[in-house]
């Protein structure tokens, strides 16, 4: 995705420095169940890269060390990483809240029996996409057979006492537009997501998460093939609200992906762009936990450190402003 770069390299987006972190956002490998059309890291059933066990291990540590509150798990399917369960087991022995980001429908393939009851008894928190309450919508960007299995895995989750009122056991749905207008407001499409899925499929949920679609990847290889790059950047710049800044998900959180390296959040890291705390040039968790000024850094919460910034960043400040938990 380095090719997007010079489209996105000249910014004016205001400089931007970490507050405390408290979020460790992690792609545990690209193996994947399924294989969107739209996936933005290609995932799919072939792919080999996995993280290891030993980087694993090390986030472990850097959990402690920085005193992480949350471990944000993604993929691929997280879950088909062979040491998903060690990690999740670990993360809430040292009483870290864990999100899965969860397809729904690896709850429902063969082998993968033990998940829901798993991620229930773990207290982890599920957060899922599903860009439509209409089954064609989701059929058609997600693939055939999609909608029903997730609508199945919901039922399943439902039952354990996932999304319910009153219930510890957090079920978050995520929504993203298709094409290139921003989110409507995130409360009113909540109420009407779950009143549709509530009247056709008896199924609950706790939030909607509606997420502005970033120029890079493959929606922005679109936008450059229909020639509508400049046009959606434009109206991303156009909406850009100040206050939404200070909020952005980069100052709280670092995003490292299946090798171990560390970025900013995780549109930096499919642009291959590293966080550049205390000025390296590519920065390994390894380092992160065992290098004296660094593991200091760390143990501050990486108050202080700088952020890449290019104009992706204006998905983050449009409108009602976006990140891994929604609306700012
Ligand atoms: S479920 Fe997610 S990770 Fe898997 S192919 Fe689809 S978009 Fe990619
Ligand atoms: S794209 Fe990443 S670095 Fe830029 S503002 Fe958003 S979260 Fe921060």
């Amino acid at each position: 995705m380095r090719d997007m770069l010079p489209l996105l390299e000249k910014t004016n987006f205001p400089a931007i420095r970490r507050a405390k972190m408290h979020t460790l956002q992690v792609n545990l490998g690209y193996l994947c169940n399924q294989t969107c059309f739209h996936c933005h890291v290609n995932a799919g059933p072939n792919r080999k890269e996995l993280m290891s066990e030993s980087t694993i291990q090390e986030l472990i540590s850097l959990m402690e060390v920085a005193k992480i509150k949350t471990l944000d798990l993604t993929g691929g399917a997280p879950e088909m990483n062979p040491h998903f369960k060690m990690l999740v087991k670990a993360a809430r022995a040292l009483d870290v809240h864990v999100i899965d980001r969860c397809n729904l429908t690896i709850l429902e393939e063969d082998g993968y029996a033990w998940l829901a009851e798993f991620l229930a008894e773990q207290q982890v928190e599920v957060a899922a996409s599903l860009p439509c309450y209409l089954a064609d919508n989701v059929d058609a960007q997600r693939g055939d057979g999609v909608f029903q299995s997730s609508i199945s895995g919901i039922q399943r989750l439902n039952a354990l006492g996932y999304g319910l009122e009153g219930s510890d056991l957090k079920l978050n749905l995520v929504f993203n537009p298709q094409g290139t207008s921003l989110p409507p407001a995130q409360e009113a499409l909540e109420a009407d997501y779950k009143k549709e899925l509530l009247a056709r499929y008896h199924i609950h949920f706790n939030h909607l998460f509606t997420i502005t679609n970033q120029p890079i990847q493959r929606f922005g290889s679109t936008l450059v093939s229909k020639g509508q790059f400049e046009g959606y950047m434009q109206l991303l710049k156009d909406n850009f609200l100040a206050d939404n800044v200070a909020g952005v998900m980069c100052r709280t959180l670092i995003s490292v992906d299946w090798l171990g390296y560390v970025y900013d959040c995780d549109f930096n890291q499919m642009l291959d762009l590293p966080a550049p705390i205390q000025g390296e040039k590519k920065l390994h968790i390894t380092q992160l936990i065992t290098q004296a000024n660094l593991k200091q850094t760390l143990q501050e919460g990486l108050e202080g450190q700088p952020i890449t910034i290019m104009d992706h960043c204006y998905a983050c400040t449009a409108g009602q402003g976006s990140s891994c938990g929604g609306a700012l």
